[in-house]
């Protein structure tokens, strides 16, 4: 089985002219469910990870399963104003404007492993904004998985510029 042919791609979505990768069928697939997981886990396996940080939202999904199967603890970084408690945000710039990501104040302690999960990578922007975030908090992060790597668009290559081994599935 390919997991990419377990990924479908819709046009025009959410905008004209963007090819979304779309992974709810790869997710809905109890055999690609599982090898997705057991491969973005693969290279961390074995390691000390505290804590798997998820982006919303499909983040949640694949970083929940990452951090079951690594025995470690899940923290979620959502969009601005959706965490209920104190938080701490980082800035990035989008295409058009800036966005906000944000993380519970007590979501990582100073020194705690950290392994970050998302399902796609593209310009990278969110990724490094959210290893930034886990940074100031004082956590060690210690690598990142993705499903889908768009490498024309230089974020894997971003992600490592600032120290951060990588593992994606599929290109
Ligand atoms: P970046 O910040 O690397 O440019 O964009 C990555 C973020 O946008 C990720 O949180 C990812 O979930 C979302 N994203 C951008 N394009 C796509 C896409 O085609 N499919 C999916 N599933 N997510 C996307």
């Amino acid at each position: 089985m390919n997991l990419a042919d377990a990924i479908r791609t819709i046009p025009d979505y959410p905008k004209p002219g963007i090819l979304f990768r779309d992974i709810t069928t790869l997710l809905g697939n109890a055999r690609a469910f599982r090898r997705t997981v057991d491969e973005l886990v693969q290279p961390f396996a074995g390691r000390k990870i505290d804590k798997v940080a998820g982006i919303e939202a499909r983040g949640f999904i694949l970083g929940g399963a990452v951090a079951h199967q690594l025995s470690a603890g899940f923290v979620p970084i959502r969009k601005k104003g959706k965490l209920p408690h104190t938080t701490v945000g980082v800035e990035y710039a989008l295409e058009y404007g800036v966005d906000t990501i944000e993380m519970h104040v007590d979501g990582v302690a100073a020194g705690e492993t950290v392994l970050l999960v998302d399902d796609l990578i593209a310009t990278g922007g969110t990724a490094v904004a959210a290893v930034q975030l886990l940074r100031q908090a004082g956590a060690d992060v210690v690598g990142a998985a993705f499903v889908i790597d768009l490498p024309d668009l230089g974020g894997a290559d971003r992600l490592r510029a600032v120290g951060v081994p990588l593992q994606t599935l599929v290109g």
